[in-house]
């Protein structure tokens, strides 16, 4: 895909199948650095994807040509920016599945869009003796709030296991979501094991209980194509930049009946319908969850990156992604001794990939990577008590995203040899 030095999206014409990483990687300016005096290999998308002209063409634009406050100034500029602004609400909307853009509420983040739900339907609706489910996968952003709540609220904080496999354990899923059960908080794609859950059928056990269901997108909606309808969630979060979108945005898709049902988050200016010294009332969703000056050149950016996403199509990135991550852990597996986390079978994971050597730590893995221009991610990946049930204090993960390719799984291996020859192992 050519570069494109102005703000449209890449034309659908010039992408071809399956995807031309070569052109992909042409459009992102990072990866023309080097690093430590080697070519830059970022296999580290899992933690933030890096971006490509366009969205960061986008952001420059957005302050050039459309900067003013949205939603409330009547001039020409404000009239612009909202605009832009709503069009990546009504992107969002369609890139989810088609839901109605009131669904959408902007956030910073997947970890706002959960504090958001735990501060506002969970502290509303879960009570004394209720029970919150989620996974032992989860990451710190579902969890810890949890953890939180269930402790202030006198909950019971349920969990479904893991397989030694890396799947979720299902066979006593009757004994852990019951008619206690309020609600089921669970990741659709693992961050360290890669592992994809089967997130409509927990949403149909959960709902068979009369529970809500939130699902945490961070890692799926970058890989592959999510239908928020077709799961039944009745939340799903998920954040702008592990998706080539801009840092400071995130997406909470909450069904309407239910976030009109909740109260706001945050207080202030744009969230309220009329304000009294003695009384206050709300604005519609989605604004009333959308109080004060948004991150809005980001929000507007993040639609260049939805447009980058949708014209490669979500199911060739996923085709990609299964065929690299095949390739990447038939590759590890020549290592003698490496140990690599979560499922095996390319086609039922993402290509974040957890790995440990038997005697090299993580960090120092990391490290000499690093000598090489090989940024991976080495630590607990934010999920502790994973890292626990592993038996490990760390991993190494190696994720991979668009504009990877063989090559960069072949340099991430040589330099693997080159650090065991180097540690002596
Ligand atoms: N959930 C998962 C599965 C994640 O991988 C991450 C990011 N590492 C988050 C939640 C939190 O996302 P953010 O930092 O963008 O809020």
């Amino acid at each position: 895909m050519p570069t494109n030095t102005n703000n449209r999206s890449p034309k659908a014409e010039t992408v071809h199948s399956p995807l031309d990483i070569d052109r992909i990687k042409a459009d992102f300016p990072i990866l023309k650095e080097k690093v430590n005096n080697h070519r830059l290999v970022y296999l580290d998308s899992a933690a933030t994807s890096q971006k490509p002209e366009t969205v960061i063409n986008a952001v420059t634009d957005y302050y050039r040509r459309k900067n003013a406050n949205i939603h409330r100034g009547i001039h020409y500029l404000a009239e612009k920016a909202t605009a832009a602004y709503e069009l990546t609400r009504e992107r969002v909307a369609g890139f989810i599945g088609g839901v109605d853009p009131s669904e959408v509420v902007f956030t910073r983040g997947t970890t706002e869009g959960i504090n958001l739900i735990a501060y506002t339907w969970a502290e509303h609706n879960i009570n004394e003796g209720d029970e919150i489910v989620i996974t032992e996968m989860e990451h710190h952003a579902n969890l810890v709030p949890w953890v939180v709540l269930a402790q202030k609220k006198k909950a019971a904080l349920r969990r479904i296991p893991i397989t030694i496999c890396g799947h979720l354990d299902l066979s006593h899923i009757d004994d852990i979501i019951t008619s206690k059960t309020k609600l089921v908080s669970v990741t659709h794609m693992s961050n360290v094991l890669g592992t994809i859950n089967p997130v409509e059928e927990i949403a149909r056990l959960a709902h068979r209980q009369g529970a809500v269901v939130l699902v945490d997108g961070a890692q799926a909606a970058p890989h592959m194509t999510v239908d928020v309808k077709a799961m039944d969630a009745d939340f799903y979060v998920f954040s702008s930049h592990k998706m080539l979108g801009p840092t400071g945005v995130g997406v909470l898709y909450g069904k309407k009946h239910i976030l009109e049902s909740m109260p706001p988050f945050n207080m202030g200016g744009e969230m309220i319908r009329e304000v009294r010294f003695d009384r206050v009332t709300w604005n519609e969703v989605p604004h009333k969850f959308e109080a004060g000056t948004p991150d809005i050149a980001n929000v507007v950016a993040f639609e260049a990156a939805l447009s980058y996403l949708e014209l490669l199509g979500m199911d060739r990135i996923r085709e990609h992604e299964i065929a690299l991550t095949r390739y990447a852990i038939e590759r590890l597996s020549e290592l003698e001794g490496l140990e690599i986390q979560g499922p095996q079978e390319p086609e039922l994971r993402g290509g974040a990939i957890s790995f440990t050597d038997p005697t090299i730590h993580p960090h120092d893995i990391s490290t000499f990577l690093d000598t090489r221009g090989i940024a991976i991610r080495a630590g607990h990946h934010c999920a502790q008590p994973l890292m626990r049930i592993l038996g490990k204090v760390a991993t190494a993960r190696a994720s991979l995203y668009i504009y990877n390719d063989e090559a960069d799984v072949d340099a991430l291996i040589e330099a693997l040899i080159e650090m065991r020859r180097y540690f002596g192992a």
